[in-house]
């Protein structure tokens, strides 16, 4: 049977209201998505009957609340096929993920080795690395799209025997481009590189199995995948975690300290200072299960063919650029000659059509592109037809006014 996302829509309260006294139609699900009725109530049950802090008390509560802090753990490993849970660390997001393995790689980066990234990154996986190349004097490499927006044929020419550490998004957030990250953590790996993918576009899509990747570092944010917001996972393999330097010090991370001296706990605890966001790891943990009882290939299908919907009957219609693969799974992005994309995205606002128009974190990518942004309509399970029609309908109707 097709996949119907009207039986999931229930699940998600924030859709049912009007904007504006025009249907709601929430497509920025890039930027985040909403939450389901699971992980609000997940997190409101933390609160009503387990709140106490983690790992240190030794009272009823206490231990509650430590029991569902690291049975999240599991949930996550599980979620993303990683070996031990202890693989799993708690960080605000993608962002702080990447920052966190960029201050712990310092010491193993010499001058003139190569941190290589993609075109496509977010400023979150770009500027990080750059910094890292300016304390290190390292150099930071980019392996470039052509201009019709596909991977270079050559592109293994860029992993050499420099390369220290090979970072990229899974999918593009600004225009929704998948990375052959396969093929690319491959050849990372023969150069014997450090390997981050970056799954923050990823993980509502795919499944992520981080065994098969076999990348040494894996991040995303909880709250593009139907998760809270301020709490993300850097996973790690146990070798490539042991290598990090704690780049925050205090409680939680340490064993024992005395004024001389510090000895650092175990994993995942020696990478997690200070009082944890416990409700947002229940929370995260509620989402991971939700997405687990859904029919995962459904629900991507089901993304995929809105997509595919969109990009069709915008093609047909004439002076609307596409920045976009037509195979995009997850989001259309594009601009339009002459009518300014803030325009477009107040008259889509008006009626009710929340998008997102801007540089999506992504300069260079626009500068590449030869725009300074474009509008994106990102999908997530729980948009209809409908609400990819109605995209389409109040867009040109917006551009047959503002032009
Ligand atoms: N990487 C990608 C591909 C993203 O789309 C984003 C956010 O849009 C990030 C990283 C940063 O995520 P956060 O701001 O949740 O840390």
């Amino acid at each position: 049977m097709a996949f119907d996302p009207s039986l999931l829509r229930p699940l998600f309260p924030i859709l049912s209201q009007p904007a504006y006294e025009h249907p709601l139609t929430y497509l920025d699900n890039a930027a985040t998505t909403q939450k389901p009725l699971a992980v609000l109530d997940a997190i409101q049950n933390y609160y009503r009957t387990g709140n106490a802090n983690v790992h240190r008390g030794a009272h009823f509560l206490s231990d509650r609340a430590t029991n569902q802090f690291e049975h999240a753990r599991h949930t996550l490993a599980h979620f993303l096929q990683a070996p031990e849970q202890s693989h799993i660390i708690w960080t605000k997001g993608a962002t702080e993920a990447i920052n966190m393995v960029a201050y712990g790689l310092e010491h193993v980066l010499a001058k003139g080795d190569e941190i290589l990234i993609t075109s496509l990154e977010h400023h979150a996986n770009l500027v990080p690395w750059q910094q890292l190349a300016f304390r290190t004097g390292a150099r930071l490499r980019v392996l470039p799209l052509t201009s019709s927006g596909e991977w270079e044929a050559e592109f293994a020419h860029y992993f050499s025997d420099r390369t220290r550490i090979f970072a990229a998004t899974q999918i593009s957030n600004a225009i929704g481009t998948t990375t052959p990250m396969q093929t690319m953590l491959d050849l990372a790996k023969q150069q014997g590189a450090f390997t981050l993918v970056d799954g923050a576009q990823a993980v509502a899509h795919y499944p992520v199995n981080v065994s098969e990747l076999d990348c040494d570092f894996y991040v995303f944010s909880g709250h593009k995948m139907y998760g809270p917001t301020g709490i993300g996972v850097l996973y790690g393999k146990q070798h490539a975690l042991e290598v990090l330097i704690p780049y925050q010090t205090g409680g939680e991370m340490v064993r024992h300290v005395s004024h001389q001296a510090t000895e650092f706990n175990v994993l995942p605890y020696r990478l997690e200072a200070g009082t944890p966001n416990i409700e947002g790891v229940i929370g995260l943990a509620a989402a991971c299960d939700f997405l687990s009882a859904q029919d995962r290939s459904a629900l991507l299908a089901w993304e995929q063919s809105l997509a595919h919907h969109v990009y069709t009957r915008l093609h047909k219609e004439g002076g609307i650029e596409l920045h976009s693969p037509e195979n995009s799974t997850t989001l259309v992005s594009l601009s339009v000659p002459n009518v300014h994309l803030l325009d477009l995205n107040a008259y889509l606002d008006s009626q009710g059509v929340a998008v997102r128009a801007g540089s999506h974190c992504a300069h260079p990518l626009m500068a590449q592109l030869g725009v300074s942004g474009t509008l994106r309509a990102s999908f997530a399970c729980y948009n209809t037809l409908k609400e990819a029609d109605r995209f389409c309908d109040v867009l040109i109707d917006a551009i047959d006014l503002l032009n």
